[in-house]
């Protein structure tokens, strides 16, 4: 069995820990949750595992896709065993309904239909509380070469095509949500997670929030509607 080693990283929602393989890493999911550039704490009652299980079961769907992901396997309920990548300082959120900071900086209202997708950059930095980016900013601060943007957009791209499918069989829509990638050996990998911490996401039919929306704003069932999450997303339950 794969063992935790020492902590080399720890984020707001998560640890790394190394493993006897150099090129494996334990990524270890914990109930914090923060918000606005962590000005917002709190705990989510049993988050780190949700995160876990939806996590392993997003990136099993996109690899069995042909989308390189970092996930090795899930091997306990908090802990999933991934290769090592040297992540890009970049967040790359893909947008297919307006919510959040669009709704907020561009004054388009929160439920209007974005066609095409919206692709966003962010810089990685908290001091600076992840600034968006453009292309022009990535390649003048060296962050990533004009094949890794090139690749990571089309992977992004492809990523939200299978998964807009993906959550509406489950009765939800895939809102918008934030992608990590990094290199591995010269190739661009998805790292991260992809959960309700990561992702807006809407119950198809009542339009209620089912994400990391109902702890930023308050609106109470945070835990149940992670829950929820879990349920359509790992029990192959369709609505
Ligand atoms: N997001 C994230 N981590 C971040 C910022 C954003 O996972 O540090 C996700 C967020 O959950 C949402 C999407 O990216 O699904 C777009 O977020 P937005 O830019 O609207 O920022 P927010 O208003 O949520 O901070």
């Amino acid at each position: 069995m794969t063992e935790r080693r020492e902590q080399i990283y720890e984020g707001k929602a998560k640890r790394l820990y190394t493993t006897d393989d150099p090129d494996l890493l334990i990524q270890f999911f914990k109930d914090d949750a923060t918000a606005f550039n962590a000005q917002k704490r709190g705990t989510i009652l049993e988050k780190g595992i949700v995160n876990n299980k939806v996590s392993e079961r997003i990136f099993r769907h996109l690899a069995e896709h042909g989308i390189p992901t970092h996930m090795v396997e899930r091997i306990s309920d908090r802990e999933m065993l991934v290769k090592r990548l040297k992540i890009f300082p970049i967040e790359v959120i893909v947008r297919n309904v307006a919510a959040g900071s669009l709704t907020k900086n561009l004054g388009i209202p929160e439920g209007t239909e974005l066609d095409p997708p919206v692709l966003e950059f962010c810089y990685k930095n908290d001091a600076l509380g992840d600034p968006q980016i453009n292309e022009s900013h990535i390649r003048a601060m060296k962050l990533a070469t004009d094949a890794q943007i090139g690749r990571i957009k089309e992977l992004a791209l492809r990523i939200n095509a299978l998964l807009r499918p993906f959550f509406a069989e489950r009765g939800m829509i895939l809102v918008d949500f934030k992608l990590e990638f990094g290199d591995h050996g010269g190739d661009v990998v998805l790292g991260d997670e992809i959960c309700p911490d990561t992702c807006r996401l809407w119950d198809a039919r009542t339009r209620e929030k089912m994400d990391k929306d109902r702890f930023r704003r308050d609106l109470g069932k945070v835990e149940e509607a992670y829950q929820e999450v879990c349920r359509r997303v790992c029990e192959e339950a369709r609505v």
